[in-house]
């Protein structure tokens, strides 16, 4: 039979399989650390596989696990010299999730097992110490009525807020022995109230109970909803580890804590942590008390904070990565609980990754490798700008990095929705719960009002790469009247707040920005991947504004300019409507000259920033009625501007509309119906050329991109078209200009005939927005309506249009490349559709050897870091 069971202790047996594929993330590292002989409180871990197996069993853990487990606990009761529901001396019991990658709070917990109304008489005796065992079945009782019996915690939270309020004190920590003894009578009275039942008192079945519980977990919805926003498949399954309990709420000398081994949020090598005195590992995380900096437990518990330093360092130095510990000390004995990779901020990722190459720890290569591209966003995009007036209202903790703006919301589901209406939020919570998780990813930020620097709020925003303030206790949340209140301000549901994760602060309405600061350790990392990488990085844009940012970022070139978008502009678009409202060619054309200096001198711009790197120009896409007015008021200012009647106008709306104009009278449909327009775009493209060397301006090498081929037939039609062009100009201006001609492939036909297009073409670039349009026959401005439902029901694990679909889309792409390289061996290959700037599709464009990827300004650095990585584990 497979081993399903892994004792912590078991020297030597974790190293010959991927030990956190099966033991967990939580488990694996648990059994390393007893492995170098640290204080870890004995137990074992129940495999992952055992997940699937109890799902496969509806749901019910198989018999022999359990004997299995009970096996193994008489083990951990030979070690700790302790017996499970032993009337003299009991064994308590944590039992905690822990899947291959970290879920932080998304899974359940159960701690202090094995309690009873004898054992703990039991415990009260053993250790004299009436108050803390009392209190640790109230929590038991708290914990396993909510996470196995499904009573909701706040009926238990309620009781001890009344009874405080009643006593007259206002921590936890001031009751006493007989005010749990009264509370724990009236938790027992809710647990049979709410499920009919007495709590149970055979420990063996809340050892089940809680076995059960942590597999149902790994289906909650808020696990679920953690497992599709982190793409985290769901046949993973979670492990359980069973763990002897060690306690930090037995009196003074007793202490629970976490930290971090560098500053998460900067990167800077520190120790930054939190503890709590005589209390349990929940305390410091649910925000009930205010927990120490653990830097002040060098004064107050000296030798264990220098045991705990030794520890950071040994465990650094093992795992050669930024570890997040937890840890608790019973009667000023250590234990160490757990020990992981800490999420960080990308600031502080990227610090990290830096010093820990000067450190010798890590080489470039895995520095590289071990920044995720997507949390580089929050540094590419601006932060407050220092000199503009700012209202500050309060300020709270710098719990992660940025700046946000948007909407007061105070529920997740409203966040949710809001960002669906395309709304920027702030979600603002007393404090947060795993359930707020779908806000929290909604949100442009997170404000709470209670809650330290490792809260649930600040822990989940910074590994979400979003701006929190937490902890600002100046605000005071009601969430009845959706408004909250800050000295004289109230603050209501809908108003505009800005927070500054970076500084704490809250201010009123809508701060401006500045250009991020993208040098320094920054600049490093992105050296080391620029040398690691194959693939060239472009970007897509049409204005001289986005084209210098991403220039800054390190583009390589234009992979798409939408020359459409120029269109657009206040002065041209007069004259794009009366060549689109012409009834002649002559007027078309004289339309056509109108729009020519312009876009001449879009591309003059353009060309200058580009400074000889390539540009590639897409001739006009869109449908003409796009350009049309829409409105029966700008029907009558078009008409007034172009001397024509109302009735002309809409009587040519009528005529050009489509009843599916994605599919319609758009892309190289247009040059062959209108040569012309495309005739003047590649005029203004080359005289712009011939500017540039008149100016001595190091020029480009332009790549026309025609749009929307799907025969070969059109493409040599508009190649003429342009080489026709071309030959004028180099005529009239007596030189030589240099360019290629290229399209698109963005329709499954072009793909499928890329052999005969290529025969034609320079270069292809996959317009995977359309291409993947096209391929699944779903259109890209109304898949909303249901990728979530797709999403639900497992059809996608991704949105086709966010991430690339490889075996579809990809296959289609790989077919094009493929044979458009058997026709032409020099063709050069690149993407420019969304994707471009997508990790996931940038490690594929690696895999199908294509030269470049085209993304968005802002993307990419991403891109650079992506490619970098893509080539990196090929290679491996
Ligand atoms: C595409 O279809 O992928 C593309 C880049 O073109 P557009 O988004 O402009 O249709
Ligand atoms: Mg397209």
């Amino acid at each position: 039979m497979k081993k399903l069971i892994f004792r912590f202790s078991n020297r030597g047996s974790r190293e010959s399989f991927n030990s956190k594929d099966i033991l967990g993330g939580k488990g694996a590292n648990l059994a390393q650390m007893a492995k170098l002989g640290l204080p870890v409180p004995p137990g074992f871990t129940i495999s992952t596989k055992v997940c699937y197996d109890f799902y496969k069993n509806n749901k019910k853990l198989p018999s022999k696990i359990f004997q299995q487990v009970k096996q193994e606990i008489k083990v951990i009761e030979k070690i700790s010299k302790k017996k499970f529901g032993d009337l003299s001396n009991p064994l308590l019991l944590s039992v905690r999730s822990g899947s291959r990658v970290s879920m932080p709070g998304m899974m359940d917990t159960i701690l202090n097992l094995g309690l009873n109304d004898k054992t703990v008489v039991a415990l009260k005796k053993k250790t004299s110490n009436g108050r803390f065992a009392k209190d640790s079945y109230r929590r038991l009782i708290q914990m396993y009525s909510n996470v196995v019996l499904g009573v909701e915690s706040h009926f238990f939270e309620e009781l001890i807020d009344n009874y405080k309020l009643t006593k007259g004190v206002i921590q936890d920590t001031e009751l006493e022995e007989n005010d749990w003894d009264g509370l724990i009578t009236n938790f027992k009275e809710v647990v049979k109230e709410k499920t009919k039942k007495n709590f149970p008192q055979d420990v063996n079945e809340q050892l089940q109970g809680a076995i059960s519980a942590v597999f149902l977990s790994w289906n909650s919805k808020r696990a679920k909803t953690y497992r599709k926003i982190n793409f985290i498949p769901d046949h993973w399954g979670t492990a359980v580890n069973i763990q002897t309990m060690v306690f930090g709420n037995m009196g003074n000398d007793c202490a629970t804590g976490v930290a971090f081994t560098r500053n998460p949020s900067t990167g800077k090598k520190e120790i930054f942590g939190e503890y709590l005195v005589n209390a349990q590992g929940e305390d410091v995380v649910a925000g009930t008390r205010t927990p120490k900096n653990l830097l002040s437990m060098n004064k107050s518990m000296s030798k264990i904070f220098q045991q705990l330093k030794k520890i950071f360092k040994l465990l650094e130095n093992k795992y050669r990565d930024m570890q997040d510990i937890e840890f608790t000390v019973e009667n000023n004995q250590l234990w160490m609980l757990q020990t992981r990779s800490g999420k960080r901020t990308a600031k502080a990722a990227i610090k990290i990754a830096v010093d820990m190459v000067q450190e010798k720890l890590i080489s470039n290569k895995e520095a590289v490798l071990r920044i995720d591209p997507n949390i580089l966003d929050t540094l590419l995009h601006p932060t407050l700008d220092e000199k503009a007036e700012k209202k500050i209202i309060a300020s709270g903790l710098p719990a992660s990095p940025g700046a946000a703006s948007g909407k007061v919301i105070f529920s997740a589901d409203e966040a949710e929705k809001l960002m669906e209406q395309m709304q920027d939020t702030i979600l603002v919570r007393v404090e947060t719960s795993p359930e707020d998780i779908n806000g929290m990813h909604a949100a442009k930020g997170i404000l709470t009002a209670r809650g330290g620097m490792t809260s649930h709020a600040a822990v989940v925003a910074r590994g979400m790469g979003k701006p929190c303030v937490s902890g600002s206790s100046e605000i005071k949340i009601d969430y009845e009247k959706k408004e909250f209140k800050s000295g004289d301000h109230i603050v209501k549901e809908g108003d505009v707040i800005t927070i500054d994760g970076g500084s704490g602060k809250v201010m009123l309405g809508k701060v401006p920005t500045v250009k991020p600061d993208i040098s320094g350790d920054f600049s490093k990392v992105m050296s080391w991947a620029d040398k690691f990488r194959k693939l060239r990085v472009r970007t897509n844009s049409e204005t001289p504004a986005d084209t210098k940012i991403a220039r800054d970022f390190g583009a390589e070139g234009i992979g798409l300019c939408r020359t459409e978008h120029m269109f657009f502009d206040e002065k041209r678009i007069v004259s794009v409507r009366q060549m689109i409202l012409s009834k002649t060619l002559e007027d078309r054309r004289s339309a056509l000259a109108k729009i020519l200096p312009y876009q001449k001198n879009d591309f003059l711009e353009i060309f200058k920033i580009m400074n000889g790197l390539p540009v590639t120009v897409r001739l006009l896409d869109p449908p003409l009625h796009e350009f049309l007015p829409k409105t029966d008021k700008d029907i009558s200012d078009v008409a007034r501007e172009l001397n024509m009647s109302n009735s002309d106008i809409k009587s040519r709306i009528v005529e050009l509309h489509e009843q599916n104009p994605m599919l319609g009278h758009r892309g190289c449909r247009l040059g062959i119906s209108f040569p012309e327009i495309y005739q003047m775009q590649c005029t203004a493209v080359f005289e712009a050329l011939v500017e540039c060397k008149r100016k001595k301006i190091k020029s480009v090498i332009p790549e026309i991109m025609i749009p929307l081929v799907s025969t070969a037939a059109e493409i040599q039609i508009l190649k003429n078209l342009v080489d026709k062009t071309a030959a004028e100009i180099q005529k009239k201006y007596s030189t030589k200009i240099k360019y290629y001609v290229g399209t698109m492939i963005e329709l499954p036909r072009a793909a499928i005939r890329a052999k005969d297009i290529a025969k034609y073409a320079d270069f292809f670039s996959f317009g995977t927005n359309d291409l993947t349009q096209t391929t699944f026959g779903i259109s890209r401005d109304d898949s909303g309506k249901f990728l979530n439902d797709y999403v639900e029901n497992n059809i996608f694990n991704k949105d086709p249009f966010v991430s690339i679909d490889e075996r579809g889309v990809g296959e289609l792409i790989k077919i094009a490349t493929e044979r458009g390289r058997l026709e032409k061996k020099s063709l050069k290959l690149g993407i420019c559709g969304e994707h471009g700037g997508d990790p996931a599709s940038i490690e594929f464009c690696e895999k199908a050897k294509l030269n470049y990827v085209s993304c968005s300004p802002y993307r990419v650095p991403i891109a650079r870091l992506a490619a970098a990585q893509a080539y990196l584990k090929k290679k491996k």
